[in-house]
């Protein structure tokens, strides 16, 4: 049976973390938890939660950890990931999300996806998501017929979120808030950084082999 992971992915908006957890996620058969994605859900279905989610995400601005941490711990404590873990995407996002995680228990590695600056404000530019599954597109890679997905049929479009103020909003708070989350698990022993330039199936590999290695040295034979 392939062994299963649980796997932090941390990156700027525009890294490609989406895209290389969901290829995670089938590698290793495990959920892929996006708390951006669930948020996103929330935010569709109406409701006053999901209305309040929806106002701070369209600001660029992070939701407050409380509800955050509330949403992860309930989603870890269910059997899929019990059993076989995690990709986690986008959470944690600050050092206290990451005090509680560690709390929750057994983070196995976290990778830092690598692109500069320069890259992921092009890339965010250019980004298209479905509405209805997450997938992502972009301007010069788009679904095959006219802005409908390839995966579920839903509408491809460009995020509430992806215009140029809150996409700037979004990498200043990175900065304060989630880079520093890289120094504290380099100094856990947790962390190791992959370079997220090039094609996807190239920056796919590389992680893989980055788990790879990292079990062939920390874990008994
Ligand atoms: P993402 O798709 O990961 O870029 O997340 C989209 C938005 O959801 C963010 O800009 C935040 O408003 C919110 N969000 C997602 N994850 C978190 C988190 N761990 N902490 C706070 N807010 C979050």
């Amino acid at each position: 049976m392939i062994p299963g992971v649980r796997l932090v992915i941390l990156g700027k908006q525009g890294a490609g973390k989406g895209t290389q957890c969901v290829r995670l996620a089938r590698h290793y058969v495990v959920p892929h938890i996006s708390t951006g994605d669930m948020f996103r859900a929330a935010a569709k279905s109406g409701t006053p939660f999901g209305e309040r989610a929806r106002q701070f995400m369209e600001a660029g601005e992070l939701i407050p950890d409380e509800v955050v941490i509330g949403l992860v711990r309930e989603r870890l404590d269910q059997r899929d990931t019990r059993d076989r873990g995690y990709i986690l995407d986008g959470f944690p996002r600050t050092v206290h999300q990451a005090e509680e995680l560690d709390k929750f228990g057994g983070v196995e590695l976290v990778i830092d996806l690598e692109v500069p600056t320069e890259v992921v404000l092009e890339r965010l530019a250019s980004r298209r998501v479905c509405v209805d599954c997450g997938t992502n597109y972009s301007l010069s890679g788009p679904p095959r017929v006219d802005w409908i997905c390839d995966v579920c049929g839903g509408e491809v479009i460009q995020r509430k979120d992806d215009t140029e103020d809150a996409i700037l909003r979004r990498l200043d708070l990175y900065e304060e808030q989630t880079a520093p989350l890289i120094s504290w698990y380099l100094q856990k022993g947790l962390l190791v950084t992959v370079d997220g330039l090039g094609h996807p199936d190239q920056v796919h590999a590389r992680m893989i082999r980055a788990v790879d290695h990292w079990r062939a040295r920390h874990q008994p034979q």
